[in-house]
C-alpha cells in the first residue's frame, strides 16, 4: 500500500493506539482539518467511530465516513437496516432485483502530499513481536502461500479467472477442501481490505462478456451476497451477534467441557474430518468453507459446547478473519442465526462426500497415511491387526473418537437443536 501511495505522492503512516485518541492528536500536532474513513458494521468498531467523531468534532476537525465493504450499498438496499430478513434467500432476492450495482471509481491518479510536518516525521511500520506474538513462518502446506497486498490479490484474480479459467467451473468444485484452485481464496484479502468486491464483481461481468456466462459465474456473486448479508446483519443486531443465544434468542444449555473444547481445537478428537480441517486452521490459518461448517457444526451440537468459544478461536487464528462473516456463519451453523432450519451435518458423511478417498485427511493427518480408503473416515472401526498392517495404533497414534457420534445425533434431535 505505501509503494502504490508513494507512486501518487503520498505515503503511508502508521501509528499504534486507539484510533479515538491517536488520530485527534495527530489533527492536532500537525493541523490536520480533515478525516476521511471507511466504516466498519461491528459493534466495537462503531463504537470506536461514534468516540473518534465525538473527539474530532467539537475541535473543528470534519469528519467523512463511507462504505466500501460491501457489494450493495448500504444506501441502495430496498430495506432500512432494522428490517433486513432474518432469511438470506428474502434479502437476496430483492436486492437482486431492485439493486444496481456501483461502479468501480477510477484510481487516483494523483494525492495531494502530506502536511510538510507529518510528511517529515518517521513512522516505523511494526512487526509482529510488537503485539506480542512470537515470529512465525506460513506452513509450506497451506493450500496458498498468501501474500498480503492489493498487487498480490489483484494477481490471485487474474490466475483464477484469467490464466486458469477457473471461473466458470467454480459451481462444481468450490465444496473441495485441498489445494489452491477449489474455490478463489479472495477471502483474506476482501477481509484486509485489499480487493473490494465490487472489483470482483466487476471482474465477473468482463469475464461473462468475454468467455462465459454460466452457473458457476453467477455463483462467485451469489457467495458475495453471503458475505454482503452478513455485513448487513451484524449492522442490525449490533452486540446480540456476539451473545450466546445469538440472533434467534435461543437459550441452548450449553456445555463447558474445556477437555473436549481442547481436543476439538488441537484436532485430536478421533474424527478424521474434524481433525484434518483443525490441523489445518492451526498450521495455516486457512480452512474451506465445507471444513468450517462442518467443524462448526461438531464443536456447537454433536459435542454442545458454546459456540462463542470456537468464534472467538477461529477468530485467534483465521487470516481471513472478518467479523461479521464469522460470527454469523458460526451463529448460523450453532442454531441461534439465520439458518431457518437449523440443521445439523452427518460428519462421516460429509467426509464421504466431500473427500471420497481420503486424499485430504492423509495430507493432514499423515498418521493415517497408509490407511485404506475403507476405514480412512473411521479408522477406530479397523481391527488390531489391520491397524497393525498399516502402522496406526488407535489410542495411541491416533485418538479413539472423543464421542460416539450416534449417540450425539440422538442427543441433538432430543435437544431440539
Ligand atoms: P469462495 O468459495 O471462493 O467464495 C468467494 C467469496 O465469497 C469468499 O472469499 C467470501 O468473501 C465470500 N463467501 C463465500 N462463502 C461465504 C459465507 N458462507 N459467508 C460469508 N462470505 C462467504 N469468511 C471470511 O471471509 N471470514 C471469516 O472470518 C469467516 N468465518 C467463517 C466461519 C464459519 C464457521 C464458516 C462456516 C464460514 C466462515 N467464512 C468466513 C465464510 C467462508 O468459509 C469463507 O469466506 C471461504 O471459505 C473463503 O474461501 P474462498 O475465498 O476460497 O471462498
Amino acid at each position: 500500500l505505501n509503494r502504490r501511495l508513494e507512486q501518487i505522492n503520498s505515503r503511508l503512516i502508521i501509528l499504534t493506539g486507539h484510533p479515538e485518541e491517536v488520530i485527534p492528536r495527530v489533527c492536532r500536532n500537525h493541523d490536520v482539518d480533515r478525516v476521511v474513513f471507511h466504516e466498519e458494521e461491528a459493534t466495537e468498531e462503531k463504537l470506536c467511530e461514534m468516540k473518534l467523531r465525538d473527539n474530532l468534532t467539537p475541535r473543528g476537525v470534519a469528519v467523512n465516513s463511507y462504505y466500501g465493504a460491501t457489494l450493495f450499498h448500504p444506501g441502495d438496499v430496498p430495506f432500512e437496516i432494522e428490517n433486513i430478513p432474518d432469511v438470506f434467500t428474502a434479502f437476496r432476492k430483492k436486492c437482486e432485483k431492485h439493486v444496481q450495482i456501483r461502479p468501480l471509481f477510477p484510481e487516483p491518479e494523483t494525492l495531494p502530499p502530506l502536511p510538510g510536518s507529518l510528511s517529515q516525521t518517521e513512522f516505523e511500520l511494526p512487526g509482529e513481536t510488537f503485539f506480542g506474538f512470537s515470529p512465525q513462518s506460513p506452513s509450506e502446506k497451506s493450500v496458498l502461500p498468501f501474500k498480503g497486498g492489493e498487487q498480490a490479490g489483484k494477481e490471485r484474480l487474474h490466475h483464477y479467472f484469467w490464466d486458469k479459467d477457473l471461473l466458470k467451473k467454480y459451481k462444481e468444485t468450490r465444496n473441495g477442501m485441498l489445494g489452491a484452485d477449489y474455490s478463489s481464496k479472495f477471502s483474506p484479502w476482501l477481509a484486509l481490505g485489499c480487493l473490494s468486491p465490487r472489483f470482483i464483481y466487476s471482474e465477473v461481468k468482463r469475464y461473462e462478456s468475454g468467455r462465459v456466462r454460466n452457473q458457476s459465474t453467477y455463483w462467485l456473486i451469489f457467495e458475495l451476497i453471503w458475505r454482503d448479508y452478513f455485513h448487513f446483519i451484524s449492522l442490525k443486531y449490533g452486540s446480540k451477534l456476539f451473545h450466546a443465544s445469538g440472533i434467534k434468542g435461543k437459550e441452548y444449555k450449553w456445555s463447558r467441557n474445556n477437555d473436549h473444547f481442547r481436543i476439538w481445537a488441537e484436532g485430536k478428537t478421533g474424527i478424521p474430518l474434524i481433525d484434518a480441517n483443525m490441523r489445518e486452521l492451526n498450521q495455516s490459518g486457512f480452512m474451506s468453507n465445507r471444513g468450517r461448517q462442518n467443524v462448526a457444526c461438531f464443536l456447537a451440537k454433536n459435542l454442545n459446547i458454546d459456540w462463542r468459544l470456537g468464534a472467538s478461536y477461529f477468530e485467534s487464528l483465521l487470516i481471513d478473519y472478518d467479523v461479521c462473516s464469522n460470527w454469523g456463519n458460526w451463529a448460523y451453523n450453532s442454531g441461534v442465526g439465520n439458518d431457518p432450519r437449523d440443521r445439523y451435518f452427518n460428519i462421516v458423511g460429509q467426509a464421504k462426500r466431500y473427500d471420497p478417498d481420503g486424499d485430504y485427511i492423509r495430507y493432514w493427518l499423515p498418521e493415517l497415511e497408509k490407511v485404506s480408503d475403507e476405514f480412512i473416515h473411521e479408522p477406530h472401526r479397523m481391527n488390531v491387526e489391520t491397524q497393525k498392517s498399516c502402522g496406526v495404533e488407535i489410542g495411541h497414534t491416533y485418538p479413539f473418537p472423543v464421542i460416539n457420534l450416534e449417540e450425539s445425533y440422538r442427543e441433538i434431535l432430543k435437544r431440539g437443536a
